[in-house]
């Protein structure tokens, strides 16, 4: 087929391109190629329902045959080695060599290790891929006590996970409070009471010091300048982009691939977009962003075809972003800016409620817990740039859509 296009990465940016160029009949021009041995699949149960129930399978976006269907060509297994720009081709591990007229870097992104920790360690792991999903399920099926080292987004939907299992967990968390990159103080200080009402030991402000290794298991951390012993560690203190393919093609990178609105990179030839691409949306300070979420990565997918048609659609989606931690379902609608200032609008029960942040008079960013139609009707406010007073906007006997 004439003008291939291929794609390298198989995860949420991924399958939602794939699924917008088949849509648009592009399909027999697609070469997928995905690192893993996987149908591209669905991430965020991995951290929470796959991890409670033994027989609980991946959940694939699409089966096999609708790629065949599709005309899409997959390389499972397989992984992107090199860019050669100057003749356009992508080489592969296993020695294929694929021509492209358009390139699609949606490489992702990888768990962070932890610094001079020796690695691998039999009762050490992280959480990416549903190989080291796998691998975790079996392991806490035998641990009695879990250690999750860092309190964001995926130290917690784990430590909800293991307690849930009747595991004791522990969390340790660098920060002075929970998911500090990504809630308010408000917010985070919620979830901590809930986690410690569910059992779970949370421990904040803590320097991990030093390491005791035994064989290949991990014995005990020295956390603050005293030993804990460790039956199983997981590790969530972040992510980083995957971009050695891209700067070692030559492309321009900073803390992820750097994208322009259109998600081209410094080679207009190649688009980068989901949790490797940086930019084009910045923060309130102008500082470029790069997103982690489902969310950002099928919006940039939207972007990433209209790019590819020849359509100039810029990307300005409303970030928003979604945790589910035991009996709580967060949902975030909008950036955060600093020195903004909560509202709490009651939720549709006790255990529910919003925090709708307005900086001034602007109504910013909107936080829910177990009130998923006000999310969804914050949505709407924010996308539209409206902002009810906060009374209005905090009165449950409104409904918050009826206000937009
Ligand atoms: P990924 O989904 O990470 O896919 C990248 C793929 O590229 C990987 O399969 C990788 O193997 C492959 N790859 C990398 N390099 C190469 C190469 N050279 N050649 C071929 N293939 C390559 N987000 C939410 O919004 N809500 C949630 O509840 C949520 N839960 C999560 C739970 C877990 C356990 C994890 C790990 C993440 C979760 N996330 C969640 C984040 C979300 O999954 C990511 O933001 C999203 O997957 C990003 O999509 P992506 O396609 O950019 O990257
Ligand atoms: P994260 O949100 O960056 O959180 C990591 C946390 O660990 C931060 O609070 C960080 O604090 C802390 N930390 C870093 N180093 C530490 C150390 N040495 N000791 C103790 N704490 C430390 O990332 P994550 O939770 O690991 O998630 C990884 C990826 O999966 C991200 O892409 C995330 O978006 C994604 N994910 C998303 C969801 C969701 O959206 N629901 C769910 C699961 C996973 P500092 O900020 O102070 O460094």
């Amino acid at each position: 087929m004439n003008d291939p296009i291929v794609i390298v990465g198989g995860g949420h940016a991924a399958a939602a391109l794939c699924a917008g160029l088949a849509a648009a009949g592009l399909g027999p021009r697609v070469h997928l190629v995905c690192e893993e041995d996987e149908l591209p699949y669905q991430r965020p149960p991995l951290s929470k329902s796959f991890l409670k129930n033994p027989d609980e399978a991946l959940q694939p976006h699409r089966a096999e045959a609708w790629y065949a269907e599709a005309g899409i060509t997959l390389h499972r297994g397989d992984a992107a080695r090199s860019i050669d720009r100057g003749a356009r081709t992508v080489h592969l591990r296993s020695g294929a060599v694929l021509p492209y007229a358009r390139l699609v870097l949606a490489t992702g992104a990888r768990a962070r290790g932890l610094p001079h920790l020796p690695s691998p360690l039999g009762n050490v792991h992280a959480l990416r891929s549903a190989a080291d999903a796998r691998r975790l399920r079996r392991a806490l099926a035998g641990a009695g006590a879990v250690t999750l080292l860092g309190g964001g987004f995926i130290g917690l939907e784990i430590a909800a996970s293991a307690r849930a299992l009747g595991k004791a967990v522990t969390v340790l968390e660098a920060a002075p409070r929970l998911l500090a990159r990504s809630v308010s103080p408000e917010l985070a200080a919620h979830v901590l009471a809930v986690h410690r009402a569910a059992g779970i030991g949370l421990h904040l402000g803590v320097a991990v010091g030093g390491f005791e290794v035994e064989g290949d298991r991990l014995a005990a951390l020295t956390v603050d300048g005293r030993r804990e012993a460790v039956d199983l560690l997981v590790l969530g203190i972040g992510a980083e982009p995957e971009q050695a393919l891209a700067q070692a093609a030559g492309l321009a990178c900073g803390h992820g691939i750097l994208v322009d609105a259109g998600l081209r990179t410094s080679d207009p030839a190649i688009l980068a977009l989901g949790d490797c691409a940086s930019g084009p949306a910045t923060d309130d300070s102008g500082r470029r962003l790069r997103l982690e979420s489902v969310p950002n990565a099928q919006d940039q997918a939207r972007t990433a075809l209209a790019t590819l048609q020849g359509r100039d659609e810029p990307h300005t989606a409303l970030p928003w972003f979604w945790s589910e931690q035991g009996a709580m379902r967060l949902q975030m609608a909008g950036l955060l800016p600093a020195g903004a200032t909560p509202h709490r609008r009651p939720g549709p029960t006790a255990a529910g409620f919003s925090l709708l942040h307005y900086l001034g008079d602007r109504l910013a960013c909107v936080e829910s817990v177990n009130a998923p139609h006000d999310h969804l009707a914050a949505r709407q406010l924010l996308a539209a740039g409206r902002s009810p007073a906060p009374a209005l906007a905090c009165d449950p006997a409104l409904p918050l859509k009826s206000l937009g």
